[in-house]
């Protein structure tokens, strides 16, 4: 079966036109970067690859060489905006002080050696294989937690699509068997074929990380407290158990520290709601300044927070907290509240010796935490008080 190069193309461009016009009115207003930045390189695609089909036509004329050097930049520029969404998607990526420069060399070579074919198609070929090899790069090993699968995916395409463009390149600039882009050799063919592939294959890829990035975001939504920014209740319980499993692993104590705010009613009652909702975000706010790193703070509910630390076994890691905790409180509430802002703390911390029992974050050390908090403010308030040792 004859496959004429062109008319792949088209049908490449085709597709492409369609994905690109479509993806906005799916994916709806309000979307991330990200998102933004996959349409704009599917648009760009589809206009790149229409430009060069186009210059088919053209051959000859001024408009050729408009047509071809707008296509090369257009092509560049898809890929660019790729690497960009990646970025949002996976957070900073090697490669990201080339990419521009490549999307800029590309286009640029192509039309100031457009009167030698062989220099230009073999200049355009390998800069852009090697700004789609940057890109697949860019899909491995992400900053952030991000699914194996659509990367590996998106991935696979463009390799595929860099050794087609690299080849393309070879017989372009080292072969007089190759007059035009369209030739039907065996090359050209394939490549057509595999950018046809590796467009559906790749917004699948893309569609996913999309889904991933909402998924994110909902549940980032779901674990985090509104007006305080730190953990919710849910979100404290999911963490929790990492840093248990993580303490465990390293054999150090695990501390909870648990907190309410003092007479926190009347704060209310006197300075009205919104003040006392500013004074919870300030107490949040030093909370998680103060928190040693890999520390874990939640707002369980009210003006009840929490704090998880991991530590050497003989370090008072509850008391230090406190201490900071109440230095740093002492000092922002005359100037961010014009009132003083109590609290009173209990503790509780499971060695590591116990741990290879399962520790039941709940039973085992917040309920001891509380127990103490509650005699703490039994106790008149204002202090932390440590929890009997368990059994
Ligand atoms: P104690 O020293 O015994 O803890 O006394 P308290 O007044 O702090 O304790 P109580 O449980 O009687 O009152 C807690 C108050 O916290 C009541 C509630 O209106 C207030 N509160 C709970 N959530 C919020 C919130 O999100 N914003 C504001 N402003 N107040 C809240
Ligand atoms: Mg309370
Ligand atoms: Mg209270």
């Amino acid at each position: 079966m004859p496959l004429d190069f062109v008319t792949l193309l088209a049908i490449t461009a085709i597709n492409l036109c369609m994905l690109a016009a479509v993806l906005p009115l799916i994916m709806g207003a309000g979307v991330s970067r990200a998102a933004r930045s996959v349409q704009a390189s599917l648009m760009l695609q589809a206009l790149g690859w229409v430009a060069l089909i186009v210059s088919t036509r053209v051959r000859g004329t001024v408009w050729d060489q408009l047509l071809s050097t707008a296509s090369m930049a257009a092509i560049a520029g898809a890929q660019w905006a790729l690497f960009i969404a990646l970025r949002d998607w996976l957070g900073p990526r090697p490669g990201a002080r080339w990419v521009p420069v490549l999307v800029v060399a590309i286009p640029l070579g192509y039309t100031l050696g457009f009167g030698h074919y062989a220099f230009r198609v073999g200049w355009s070929n390998f800069l852009l294989a090697a700004l789609v090899l940057t890109v697949a790069r860019a899909t491995l090993m992400p900053q952030r937690p991000a699914p194996g699968r659509w990367r590996m995916l998106l991935c696979a395409c463009l390799l595929l699509m860099a050794g087609f463009t690299a080849a393309r390149g070879a017989l372009g600039a080292f072969t007089s068997a190759y007059p035009s882009f369209s030739t039907p050799h065996p090359v050209n063919v394939g490549s057509a074929i595999a950018a046809n592939i590796t467009a559906v294959l790749g917004i699948v890829a893309l569609m996913v990380a999309w889904r991933t990035e909402a998924e994110d975001r909902l549940r980032a939504l779901a674990t985090t407290d509104a007006l305080t920014g730190i953990a919710n209740r849910r979100g404290f319980d999911l963490q929790a158990q990492a840093l248990l499993a993580d303490a465990l692993h390293t054999r150090e104590s695990v501390t909870a520290v648990m907190f309410d705010l003092d007479h926190f009613k009347r704060i209310n009652d006197t300075h009205g709601h919104d003040v006392g909702d500013r004074a919870l975000e300030l107490f949040a706010s030093l909370l998680r300044d103060v928190l040693p790193a890999g520390g874990l703070a939640g707002r369980l509910g009210g003006e009840e927070f929490v704090a998880l630390l991991k530590h050497a076994a003989d370090v008072p890691a509850a008391q230090e907290l406190d201490h900071r905790l109440r230095g740093r409180l002492a000092a922002a509430t005359g100037q961010h509240l014009g009132f003083s802002l109590g609290y009173s703390a209990g503790t509780a911390t499971v060695s590591p010796h116990r741990m290879p029992a399962p520790v039941h974050l709940r039973t085992d050390l917040m309920a001891r935490a509380d127990a103490a908090l509650y005699r703490a403010k039994e106790q008149g308030r204002g202090h932390l008080l440590e929890a009997a040792v368990a059994a």
